[in-house]
């Protein structure tokens, strides 16, 4: 069986631990590869490397460190065709979906590849006599990632891409389900004149989470995953002294105000609440329609668009989406389903026991459909991660708006309104962290920051933009004085100006 092993200092590191983790193929439900899990031995190892190579990469001047990222854009740019269907195979997404994935984390790639321009400092000539004030953004040394299962190629880029062009070294851990890729793009990264143990892949579960947020030479750690194991990465690494942002789970709303172009945002529904089998932190798996009129119109057209989807094995070009990633994960969602019932939300459509012929095994969830869902209701408060919409009926834009704003999670949120004042205040006072006005799925561009409120983010900077440079950079700030003719007498006073 094929392993997959770690990367470190620019090549394969076979993992000594004898524990590893199986790696599916979620078309056929078979296990297609086996993932090294590290020791807490090797992750010290992987750091050691990278706290070595930071030391002349951060001397390397920003526009040398530019070009390896344009560098590594145009390789993956080269490669596109064949990092999908690597992506693809161990997740489940469609090609296209893939190919998505990898491009939104290029996006960034080509954010860092303006760090000479972002890390100028700031100058202030003349702030007091003879003094000058100025201060610089430095690296902070050797910092870590740990990803999630759903966007194996956004979501690494996201956080090597800037660390690494602002001069820090790094350490990605991957989730141990579809760990390929981001070994690859390790090795494009190196391909494209990054020197060898500036970026290392080090594979693994809880072992190798627990050794980055207790090592001391880690500064920073970088998380995205579920809201549970944000809560306890951002307070362990905390406590431990490092610097970390974890992004949590999701829930995420769209609202449906009377005057909406209903069918432009039943198409969007659509897409934002199947695409990727609702495998996506931004995905819309709630839609508030408000008023019983609008609620009746939205869901006659749900139905005759979720009878159109097609669902397909990843490599089927015309499958709107596939399998979901695991046994485990199929088994949770078809639970929620049952508890949705028994709760006693209106189930529509039923999506369990879907199976596609010829592969039986794989892990396939058809769409699901439920109305007349309640707050109160146990599948309302959590997060389901599949292809299952909820509708909540709202009888005002105030019920509507209070939806979101007091739901636990906050990370998107989406509006569709033909209204520009109506959909202005909603974005105004909704509690929640990033807002499409028309837009079902407002994942901000690479130069804009991505981040969500309440238990779906810890910790106070976003993913990229400036909020990115900021989290992966400290500020040193120098005053200097160049006096001028005789022997000032000593202060004893704080200096201030007059
Ligand atoms: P997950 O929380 O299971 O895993 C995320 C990472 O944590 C993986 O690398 C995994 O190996 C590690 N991990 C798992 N169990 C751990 C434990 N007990 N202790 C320490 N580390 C552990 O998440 P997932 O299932 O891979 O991804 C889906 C989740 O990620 C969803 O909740 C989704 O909403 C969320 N997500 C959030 C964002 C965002 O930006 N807010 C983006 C994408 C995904």
């Amino acid at each position: 069986m094929r392993q997959i092993q770690h990367y470190v200092d620019g090549s394969s590191m076979a993992g000594t631990s004898d524990r590893f983790g199986d790696v599916f193929n979620p078309n056929t439900g078979e296990v297609q590869a086996r993932v090294c899990l590290a020791t807490a031995a090797e992750l010290d190892a992987a750091v050691q490397v990278a706290a070595k190579a930071q030391i002349g990469w951060a001397a390397t001047n920003p526009q040398r460190r530019a070009r390896v990222m344009f560098d590594f854009k145009r390789l993956v740019e080269g490669r596109m065709d064949g990092l999908a269907e690597i992506l693809s195979s161990e997740h489940g997404k469609v090609i296209a979906d893939s190919k998505g994935d990898i491009q939104r984390g290029l996006e960034v790639i080509e954010f860092a590849c303006g760090i000479p321009h972002i890390l100028k400092g700031e100058y202030t000539e003349g702030a007091g006599p003879g003094i000058d004030v100025y201060s610089m953004r430095q690296p902070l040394g050797v910092c870590a990632g740990i990803t999630p299962f759903n966007f194996p190629g956004m979501i690494p880029m996201w956080m090597f891409g800037i660390a690494i062009a602002v001069g820090n070294s790094f350490i990605l851990k991957p989730s141990e389900r579809d760990p390929t890729l981001p070994v690859r793009l390790a090795e494009l990264l190196m391909e494209a004149g990054a020197p060898a143990g500036v970026l290392n892949v080090v594979h693994g579960d809880k072992v190798a989470v627990d050794a980055i947020l207790h090592h001391p030479l880690i500064r920073a750690v970088s998380f995205v995953g579920s809201s549970d194991i944000a809560s306890y990465v951002y307070a362990t690494g905390a406590a431990n002294g490092k610097r970390v942002q974890a992004m949590g789970g999701a829930k995420n709303h769209g609202v449906i105000l009377p005057d909406a172009d209903l069918d432009q945002a039943v198409k969007d529904l659509i897409g934002a609440a199947y695409g990727s089998a609702g495998e996506r932190c931004m995905a819309l798996p709630v839609v508030v329609p408000v008023g019983e009129k609008t609620a009746v119109a939205l869901r006659e057209k749900l139905l005759t668009e979720i009878d159109t989807l097609r669902i397909g094995v990843s490599t089927d070009a015309s499958a709107h989406y596939g399998p979901v990633v695991s046994a485990a994960h199929k088994a949770r969602i078809e639970n929620y389903i049952q508890m949705g019932v028994d709760e006693g939300a209106e189930l529509v459509v039923d999506g369990r026991g879907f199976t596609l012929q010829g592969y039986e095994n794989g892990f396939f969830v058809g769409p699901t459909l439920f109305d007349h869902v309640k707050p109160e209701m146990k599948t309302y408060q959590e997060e389901i991660f599949g292809p299952v919409l909820q509708i909540v009926r709202a009888e005002t834009f105030e019920e509507a708006l209070r939806l979101p704003s007091e739901h636990p999670y906050g990370n998107g949120v989406a509006i569709f309104t033909r209204n520009g004042r109506a959909a202005r205040e909603f974005a105004s006072r909704v509690n929640v962290g990033m807002v499409g006005i028309n837009v079902p799925i407002p994942v901000p561009v690479a130069y804009h920051t991505f981040g969500g409120w309440k238990r779906s983010a810890f910790g106070d900077t976003n993913q990229h933009g400036v909020e990115g440079v900021k989290f992966y950079t400290k500020v040193k700030t120098i005053t200097a004085r160049w006096p001028e003719g005789s022997v000032e007498d000593s202060a004893f006073v704080i200096p201030t100006m007059k």
